[in-house]
């Protein structure tokens, strides 16, 4: 009685850490931190569905979030238009980085996706960044 399996995640392998025999779920990761769309996630093309087990589901939801911040950050530094140049967006993305980083040092996740350090050090750029250039 596996058969049912089959249907529900063709790959049978997490597509984060790879594990097998684990309950597996397809993401979609739907609009990014900032509300915009993932173009590759509209049903046309999402050509090449990810899927993943239940720690790497929740892993790959804070990936997506700290790509978008980090992404935007440097938009930010190099004074280009970013969405971090609204205040309120701005303060979401300190909060949500050090969301991340406390969910990357608890136990309850062992990365596979993110870089805690990588994530810590762009928690403090974007602190010092609001301290000293405040618009
Ligand atoms: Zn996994």
């Amino acid at each position: 009685m596996t058969e049912a399996n089959a249907t529900a995640a063709p790959a049978g392998k997490c597509d984060g850490c790879g594990a097998t025999d684990v309950p597996l779920m397809k993401i979609s990761l739907g609009r990014d931190f900032f509300g915009r769309v993932y173009d590759r996630l509209s049903p046309s093309a999402d050509l090449s569905p990810k899927w993943y087990c239940d720690r790497c589901s929740v892993e790959k939801n804070l990936q997506r979030d700290f790509r978008d911040i980090k992404g935007e950050f440097e938009k930010l530094t190099k004074g280009t238009a970013s969405a971090l140049g609204q205040a309120d967006q701005f303060e979401r993305a300190k909060l949500r980085l050090k969301e991340i980083a406390a969910l990357l040092a608890a136990d309850a996740l062992k990365p596979t996706l993110l870089k805690p350090e990588e994530v810590v050090a762009l928690a403090r750029a974007v602190e010092s960044h609001r301290a000293g250039a405040s618009a």
